[in-house]
């Protein structure tokens, strides 16, 4: 595995794989790699010639007050795990060399923002669709893999894609989950020892959630109710939201008749968690992203 930490070298080396016709598919990360990652990176193997993923903590993402400083890192171990799962390409670039100075172009995202994440981190998906396209122009993936864990992040880069006519295929993989149910994370580790205890709750309340559409609910309300209880009965978590909305438009709705995404973001003292869960309107797990 070869690893490249400036963004030179790395537009150099896509080049000379376009040149020679390979397919390159790409997986951005955030680093502090779990299996979650690394899954992303066994099926951009098994669908490409080549595999790149990127580690870069971007911090046009992260607003003032968040966890920037926290955000965990360990290099050694992210090297070791991607060459392990096959990554040909590691991207490691810092923070200098992607914003040598303030940027004068910017990205603004007006829809698919003003709910979920968006809503409550301002600002938070400009800088991940700034720093994509930036990724995307020197890395030109022919596919570029993304987690549903993260599924209103992935309802932008969708848009992203489409928008800007970027030449690539966006494929969007199932949450990874620990073995009680709580969506693997970077952040989990920042979680104290009771909190780790309380957080699989946030799926279990999403399933439950879900249950109902599937035992014929079709009242939104009733199925938000479910998990806000749920997660403010079993946890000391403070709830940032929980929300059921279309996918991936992210439109209110009145009546479950269609994709939807059921969705929650709760505060623990150690970390923002998030999850979701994304259905029919009988309930079934969805299998494409549209
Ligand atoms: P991050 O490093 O947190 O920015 O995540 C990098 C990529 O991994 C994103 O596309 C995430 O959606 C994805 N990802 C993170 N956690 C999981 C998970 N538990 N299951 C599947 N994909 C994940």
């Amino acid at each position: 595995m070869k690893i490249i930490r400036t963004v030179h070298e790395m537009q150099e080396t896509a080049l000379s794989l376009l040149t020679d016709n390979k397919t390159i598919g790409f997986v951005p990360t955030m680093g502090f790699f779990h299996e979650g990652h690394l899954a992303l990176m066994e099926q951009a193997k098994k669908d490409n010639d080549i595999v790149v993923s990127s580690i870069f903590v971007n911090p046009l993402q992260f607003g003032p007050s968040e966890d920037y400083e926290q955000y965990p890192r360990d290099e050694e171990k992210d090297i070791i795990h991607a060459e392990e799962t096959g990554a040909d390409v590691l991207f490691i670039p810092d923070t200098q060399d992607m914003y040598p100075r303030k940027m004068v172009i910017t990205l603004d995202v007006t829809d698919r923002v003003n709910v979920m994440c968006g809503r409550s981190r301002p600002g938070h998906f400009q800088g991940v669709v700034t720093v994509l396209a930036k990724l995307f122009h020197i890395i030109q993936p022919t596919k570029t893999y993304f987690g549903r864990k993260d599924a209103q992040q992935v309802a932008v880069v969708d848009a992203l894609i489409e928008d800007l006519n970027f030449p690539m295929e966006l494929i969007a993989l199932p949450t990874i989950r620990e073995q009680d149910g709580l969506a693997k994370s970077s952040r989990n580790v920042n979680l104290r020892q009771e909190e780790r205890e309380e957080a699989p709750w946030i799926y279990k309340a999403l399933e439950n959630g879900r249950q109902l559409v599937v035992d014929g609910e079709k009242n939104p309300d009733i199925v938000v109710k479910e998990v806000l209880d749920t997660i403010n009965c079993y946890t000391s978590g403070k709830i940032d939201y929980v929300e059921l909305l279309s996918y991936p438009d992210l439109q209110p709705v009145s009546v479950i008749e269609q994709q939807v995404i059921l969705a929650t973001a709760v505060y623990f003292e150690g970390a923002r968690l998030i999850d979701n869960l994304l259905f029919d309107k009988n309930g079934e797990i969805a299998k494409r992203l549209k």
